[in-house]
């Protein structure tokens, strides 16, 4: 599908490092404007194995055009429960989300930027970045040994690995989440289920997402303990198998929590998961991450017009990015304070204010699949949710 090459103290317009949704899109829109762009990413195979259950919104998919041969599943309707299987059956008045193959959509996204004029290579990563007044060095390592590669600027698309964005003194997201999720055939599940508890998960929630073809996809995101949270669900949703055999094929993955200190320096831009910029809520960086490299893009061409790739230049990203994305991640923080420090009980009271209170109709009418700020706010100033919220937080402050 894309062409490996390997170049030798080539000199780029853009060197783009990491070939996932975030890279590939900003290596696609800056190699369309014309500039000389190449894709430096570690792995064999751009999309293969990576761990992600693969929901996109609904609006990501219009907005971006994306590529609707990696469907394999459709979300409208949803059950939530709670630690004691209260159950919260929810529909949305149309389908919110997609489930896509990863491999088949990052692939499709490689083709689009190779197609574009992006120059993709695999099997290279990059282990160093120093930037002068004139270039900004890569240092690559591929399987023939090591190289250097300059170029004008570089975008840090790496994903969860920070070292490059903590070299340079950007710094890290404060917190990974550990993500596991396994993909196995089960009795046949009709709707996306959700699992809130501390049998599943701590501080986060587990999830069966039907596929078209019958499989289930079955993960969580956690503070405790992965793999006890994943025996349980996979207990729940199917009772005839041995979770054990399912756990070992099960694949594990950190979630960044929050965004970097920095997103940009001199002749360097971080975009995606790398620069933190995933939804707090729910762990998605998909959507996130292409809008990010819809802004680096628009910035990175301003530098290149002006030919200034300075820190100050740059910093017109984090400007824009932050009014668009900020608040929603930092809510999603506030907000998993609060919940993280609500036991079983309380999540079960939280079910039923929610039950009692319009929330689910709320959401339901004027829900996004991709902002939840609204959501959130909606919940705080609910007088039977946020009882249950005070408890919790009150909790919070005798347990300092
Ligand atoms: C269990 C789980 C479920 C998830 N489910 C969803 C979901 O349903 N929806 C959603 O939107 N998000 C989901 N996510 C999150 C989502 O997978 C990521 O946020 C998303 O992949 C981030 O895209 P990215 O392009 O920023 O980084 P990545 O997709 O991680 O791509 C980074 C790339 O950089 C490469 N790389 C790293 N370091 C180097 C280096 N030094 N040199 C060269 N290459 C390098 C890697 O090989 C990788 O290909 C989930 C995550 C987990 C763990």
């Amino acid at each position: 599908m894309v062409n490996i090459k390997s170049q030798n103290q080539k000199q780029y317009d853009v060197i783009v490092v990491g070939g996932g949704p975030s890279g590939l899109h900003t290596a696609g829109i800056l190699s369309e404007s014309g500039l000389n762009v190449a894709l430096f990413d570690e792995g064999p195979e751009i999309g293969k194995d990576v761990v992600c259950s693969g929901v996109v919104s609904k609006e990501a998919f219009s907005r971006y055009d994306l590529p609707k041969e990696s469907l394999v599943g459709k979300l409208k309707e949803a059950k939530l429960f709670s630690p004691s299987g209260i159950c919260i059956p929810y529909s949305h008045p149309e389908e919110a989300a997609a489930v896509v193959d990863r491999h088949i959509f990052d692939g499709k996204l490689a083709e689009v930027a190779t197609n574009k004029g992006a120059e993709i290579q695999l099997n290279t990563k990059v282990t160093s970045l120093v930037a002068n007044d004139k270039f900004i060095e890569a240092r690559v390592k591929t399987q023939e040994g090591e190289n250097k590669v300059r170029a004008e600027l570089v975008v840090v698309a790496t994903g969860i690995s920070f070292n490059l964005q903590t070299a340079l003194g950007l710094g890290r997201p404060k917190k990974i989440i550990k993500g596991i999720q396994v993909e196995i055939r089960t009795q046949k599940i009709e709707s996306l289920r959700v699992y809130f508890g501390s049998r599943f998960s701590i501080g986060f929630f587990g999830w069966a997402i039907p596929l078209f073809d019958g499989r289930t996809r079955i993960g969580l995101m956690t503070n405790g303990n992965a793999v006890e949270g994943l025996k349980n669900i996979l207990s729940e949703v199917n009772h005839h198998s041995d979770p054990c055999m399912e756990i070992e094929n099960a694949k594990r993955r950190g979630i960044a929590f929050g965004s970097i200190s920095k997103s940009y320096s001199e002749r360097i831009i971080a975009v995606g998961e790398a620069a933190g910029q995933i939804k707090t809520t729910t762990g998605g960086g998909i959507y996130y991450g292409l809008i990010s490299a819809e802004i680096a893009s628009e910035v990175i061409k301003k530098a290149f017009k002006k030919r200034r790739f300075d820190a100050n230049t740059l910093s017109e990203y984090e400007k824009i990015w932050e009014k668009s994305l900020g608040r929603e991640i930092r809510f999603g923080q506030y907000f998993h304070k609060f919940y993280s420090k609500l036991d079983d009980d309380s999540i079960d009271a939280l079910f039923n204010a929610a039950k009692d209170d319009g929330l689910l109709s709320f959401i339901a009418e004027r829900g996004k699949f991709d902002w939840h700020k609204e959501a959130v706010i909606k919940i705080l100033r609910s007088p039977n949710l946020r009882r249950v919220l005070w408890n919790g937080l009150i909790r919070q402050i005798t347990s300092w």
